[in-house]
């Protein structure tokens, strides 16, 4: 029998309804009591380390959690997180970065209902995140709605239904029926797993918006290290914007752009708006990769290197299916 260990963080999952409103309560032990039917295909431990709504979930929560599973690494075939939906898909593209080459799988899940409601998907997801824990060889990935999502394609991309997360430019790794796991993606890593222990959260994302004060650019330069820049369409940089993304390189910065556009991703070759900045700087720019992904990559690279062309380098390399181009 599988020998999981339940992570549980919080979450609509775990939350019970106060005066205050919904608010995470439940016990991992207490989530494990209404899913005995796991208990005729793994043996379960757990552990809590932290029992947040997912909005109150920072950089340190992910170092926490990718610590925790390194040190019960051989102790366990598979590893299942309990966490809120909310950034649910900014954990699981930290932690593929964080932890690479696995090859036991490190399942995120959660729900829209708590588990205590009648109407819950709590259930359903639970029992099936831990099913596929139990499944064979896997990266980190969220199962959610009978889905299996890569740990870096996901988006919440509904506050209310129950097929919360869409995986982006990208298929599905699998699906989840009852009791039958579904691949439609192999999984084989190749060596040992490593896990990283360092991030660099310097990173800011400026979204642009028609008419945004070009003082934007200088605000967020002081903020940060990595910039990444969330431009229209293909990508582009506006001409009134010129003058300060040119400043920021000087200055050093990491400068990455991205599209406000979730499906089918940059490319800033086609327009000239795009395609001068490309070619003068040598832009990075994210492709078909989701912006959680892009923000946790560069908070990850950033935190190896400070050397420009090796940010460059861990940022273009694809890890957990996290980019095509
Ligand atoms: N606010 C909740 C959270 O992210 C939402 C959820 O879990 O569905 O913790």
């Amino acid at each position: 029998m599988k020998h999981i260990l339940l992570i549980a963080t919080g979450g609509t999952i775990a939350s019970r309804h106060t005066a205050e409103g919904l608010a995470p309560r439940i016990t991992p032990e207490e989530l494990l009591s209404y899913v005995p039917d796991a208990a005729s295909f793994c043996s379960i431990d757990t552990v809590q380390p932290i029992n947040l709504d997912s909005t109150n979930i920072r950089p340190e929560h992910w170092l926490l959690l990718a610590n925790l599973i390194e040190e019960n690494y051989h102790r366990y075939d598979g590893f299942v997180i309990c966490h809120g939906t909310d950034t649910l898909a900014y954990t699981a593209s930290a932690l593929s970065y964080l932890i690479q080459r696995t090859s036991k799988p490190i399942v995120l899940t959660g729900a829209q209902r708590s588990i205590d409601e009648d109407t819950t998907d709590a259930k359903v997801n639970l029992l099936d995140a831990l099913r596929f824990a139990c499944s064979g060889k896997s990266g980190v990935c969220i199962v959610f709605g009978s889905h299996v999502i890569a740990g870096t394609r996901a988006r919440k991309s509904r506050t209310k239904s129950y097929n919360a997360f869409t995986s982006l430019n990208f298929p599905d790794l699998a699906s989840v029926h009852e009791s039958r796991v579904v691949r439609y993606i192999p999984y084989e890593p190749q060596g040992e797993p490593v896990f990283y222990h360092k991030l660099n959260t310097r990173v800011f994302l400026l979204k642009l918006t028609p008419g945004m004060d070009p003082a934007a650019f200088e605000a967020a330069g002081k903020l940060c290290d990595g910039l990444i820049i969330e431009s229209y369409g293909m990508g582009g940089i506006p001409d009134v914007y010129l003058e300060e993304l040119d400043k920021l390189i000087r200055q050093g910065k990491t400068v990455i752009m991205a599209t406000q556009v979730p499906q089918e991703g940059s490319d800033l070759s086609v327009y000239q708006v795009g395609k001068h900045v490309k070619d003068r700087y040598h832009l990075l720019e994210t492709y078909d990769m989701t912006l959680e992904s892009t923000v946790t990559k560069l908070m990850w690279a950033m935190g190896q290197s400070s050397d420009p062309q090796e940010i460059r380098k861990l940022f273009c390399a694809t890890v957990n299916y996290d980019m095509l181009f």
